[in-house]
């Protein structure tokens, strides 16, 4: 069996708080803090979780936007976390980007033309200016562009357009993985579900991996093959999509899980709302994290970290309990209510 092409081993980048009249450091903020992960070639990862748990860090430390702070990021068996800047250009052509907004990452000043034709010169990709308007034009077909919007700038474009155009600039370098960091978040859903089926035939036509992180389990659902779940800094739980979304293992997963609309009628998901909200990445609970807001938190997940083990067929979860207790049911129903949960009316 040939390495995983992408390896990520014990992550962690914590950012410094300055303050005072010298800008001292004064605290971190433990952004990510010691994820591992592997995404296999062609294969769709999705890492999910609330808005500051860590996973756009994440995806930003593969891409080697700034320095890790430990750890390793693994790319076909060559590790890319210390490599200068000088050697990276061969890793910045095998792993591009897609980002939210698609309007702040295509420079605006830019004709389309010219933004696709970048990353082909600066990566040696066309022998002649031919070869290049020809990878050029190929690249709007891809993504299912009219040919003669070229000479247009990105305003010029709808949303899901521009995100057609971030597509293909990520394509130009004919890259192996694309992190797509909320690539669709910000377009209307059926503009969402074009993308999202772009993505999915692009992967298929060209073997792609995708990273993809998002806050939407219903749109990952649709498209991922397995899901990590990460919760202040750490993936609670990873495991194939089935499986997740099923019979999730983690209090967290089942939460998050429970407001996702489910499509066959009259079908819903145990309900949970946590209380509280996530806690600051500068001072993370001890013990387990999630113990602030856990419904079944008990002694030792105040104290104790759950180690994240293997707790199935390619399932990985951090928590102490085996198997997740039932949620109590309607009212008058005779299960104890857990002391952390609030049963959805
Ligand atoms: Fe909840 Fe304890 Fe499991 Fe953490 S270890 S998720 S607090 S039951």
């Amino acid at each position: 069996m040939s390495a995983p092409l992408l390896q990520v081993n014990d992550l962690k980048k914590h950012f410094p708080v300055r303050g005072g009249l010298f800008s001292r450091k004064s605290n971190w903020v433990y952004a990510v803090d010691g994820v591992s992960f592997e995404v296999e070639r062609g294969e769709t990862l999705s890492l999910v979780g609330e808005s500051g748990c860590g996973k756009s860090t994440v995806g930003r430390a593969i891409l080697r936007l700034f320095d890790i702070t430990a750890g390793q990021v693994v790319l076909d068996g060559q590790r890319i976390d210390g490599l200068s800047p000088r050697n990276l250009l061969g890793m910045r052509r095998r792993v591009q980007v897609v980002f939210q907004d698609p309007f702040s990452s295509l420079n605006p000043r830019m004709r389309v033309r010219d933004i696709l034709a970048e990353p082909i010169r600066n990566f040696g990709l066309a022998k002649s200016s031919a070869e290049l308007e020809a990878r050029v034009l190929a690249l709007m077909d891809t993504v299912r562009l009219p040919r003669d919007v070229l000479d247009r700038r990105p305003h010029e474009f709808s949303g899901g357009q521009r995100q057609r155009i971030g597509i293909a600039r990520a394509l130009a370098a004919e890259p192996e993985l694309i992190v797509c960091d909320e690539a669709v978040s910000a377009l209307d859903v059926s503009v969402k579900a074009q993308i999202v089926n772009l993505l999915q035939d692009l992967q298929r036509e060209f073997g792609l991996a995708l990273l993809f992180i998002s806050h939407d389990l219903a749109i990952v659902e649709h498209m991922t093959h397995r899901v990590a779940v990460m919760y202040l800094g750490k993936i609670v739980e990873m495991a194939p999509k089935q499986t997740i979304f099923s019979a999730p293992k983690h209090p967290y997963t089942r939460a998050l899980l429970s407001a996702v609309p489910v499509p066959e009628p009259g079908a819903t998901r145990s309900p949970t709302v946590l209380k509280g909200d996530v806690p600051s990445p500068i001072n993370p609970p001890s013990g387990c994290r999630f113990h602030t807001r856990c419904p079944f938190v008990f002694d030792r997940c105040r104290t104790e970290e759950p180690e994240f083990r293997l707790a199935g067929d390619g399932e990985w979860v951090a928590c102490h309990l085996d198997a997740l207790p039932e949620l109590p049911g309607p009212p008058g129903d005779p299960r104890p209510v857990p002391p952390n949960s609030t049963p959805v009316e």
